[in-house]
């Protein structure tokens, strides 16, 4: 057999890559972002009485309405404004299917899509695969700003959708106020469907606040936003996440999506949508992660690594110019293998030509393991 791959540059994700390897070497792995603690003991016996009480067949094909409900609420509660639960919200199988589908529906060959890069690793090739062409507007280290009048040359007529992320997984940066006035002002008139990777929303430092597109009125009008529970509530193995946009745009997503997977997994939809209607669960989170950062900041600041604190997400960004010159693959491996702890080298979210030296961390552990790393980092 021969067959003429569909992504030919494509090869294993380097999360499976580098968490093997920590396996295999016995490190700590701070590199693929999961948390190595349980889930609220509280949801995992909401998601048990689920499946004990009948909750074990297809759900609507939308998402259990419950949980659809939940997810009204609580945009309402966070930023003021109603997704309707029948129509402009579908459950989706985590974060990723939501992404791959809305790609899915809407992207055609020769289509062009905006993203910023770096970037999480799923957006690329799923582009790819329906024939469309990624369009990269490249952003730096340590900042990541973007530059507005850039992305505005980037535009043509062919551009059918712009996919920003926002608090910024690997950089852990932030988009302002004032960047998503600018992509609100650069797409009024236009046509561009805008995905809002927010899978983070949550978990955002020092006072700031989420700009979620559902904020800005012209945004929200062509927008997916796209969020997961794993990240929210600690466990990532579930797969369960959610997007909203407004109906018409909805109505050609489940188009897709209904014969994408129709629908997902019943008893967790249900047992979150209970866990859902106290709203502390996702309110807690940016204390919570944000201790978790000043921990280990705090213990490694005398270290070798230089660092800009993680404004949101899970992961904070440590440049090791000071230590060596190897690029970051191999130092990423080297740490792995001689120092045992595992990190994301963050060239593999295409870095371009900027080599800036720069490993991201996952510090969604137990203290214990945090304080483990800082052990090793300070002595590398
Ligand atoms: N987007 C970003 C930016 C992510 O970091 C992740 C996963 N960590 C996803 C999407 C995918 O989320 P899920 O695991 O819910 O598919
Ligand atoms: N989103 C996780 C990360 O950035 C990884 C998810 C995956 O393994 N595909 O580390």
């Amino acid at each position: 057999m021969n067959h003429k791959s569909k992504l030919p540059n494509v090869g294993t994700s380097i999360f499976t890559v580098m968490s093997a390897l920590a396996n295999e070497h016995n490190a700590l792995n701070l590199s693929q972002g999961f948390p190595n603690f349980k889930s609220d003991q509280t949801l995992i016996d909401l998601v048990t009485n689920a499946m004990n009480s009948g909750y074990n067949q297809y759900a609507p094909m939308a998402g259990n309405l419950e949980l659809r409900v939940a997810i009204t609420n609580k945009f309402e509660k966070l930023y003021n404004t109603t997704y309707h639960p029948d129509y402009e919200i579908t459950v989706t199988a985590g974060a990723t299917q939501a992404i791959f589908t809305i790609i899915s529906t809407f992207v055609k060959p020769n289509d062009e899509v905006i993203i910023f890069n770096p970037a999480y690793d799923c957006y690329g090739p799923a582009i790819e695969l329906h024939g469309g062409k990624t369009i990269s507007v490249q952003l730096e280290a340590p900042f990541y700003k973007v530059d507005w009048e850039e992305v505005s040359q980037k535009i043509t007529s062919k551009t059918k959708m712009i996919i920003i992320n926002t608090p910024h997984n690997p950089s852990g940066t932030i988009f302002s106020k004032d960047d998503m006035l600018k992509l609100e002002t650069l797409l009024k008139g236009t046509n561009i469907i805008l995905l809002s990777d927010e899978v983070y929303e949550h978990i955002i430092f020092d006072t700031e606040k989420h700009q979620s597109a559902c904020l800005f009125p012209d945004l929200k009008s062509r927008s997916f936003i796209v969020a997961s529970f794993g990240k929210t509530f600690h466990n990532t193995g579930w797969k369960l996440g959610y997007c909203c946009a407004p109906k018409e745009l909805m109505d050609e997503f489940k188009k897709v999506h209904q014969f994408n997977v129709f629908c997902v997994n019943h008893p967790t939809q249900k047992g979150l949508a209970d866990y859902l209607q106290e709203a502390n669960h996702y309110l807690e989170l940016s204390e919570f992660y944000q201790r978790k950062r000043d921990l280990f900041l705090n213990l490694i600041k005398d270290s070798r690594f230089k660092f800009i604190p993680a404004q949101g997400t899970y992961f904070q960004g440590l440049d090791y110019s000071n230590i060596t010159m190897e690029n970051d693959v191999d130092f990423a491996k080297h740490l792995t293998i001689e120092h045992k702890i595992a990190s994301i080298p963050l060239s593999i979210f295409n870095t371009g030509n900027l080599d800036k030296k720069i490993l991201r961390f996952c510090f969604a552990k137990t203290d214990e393991t945090l304080k483990a790393a800082a052990e090793i980092l300070n002595k590398v």
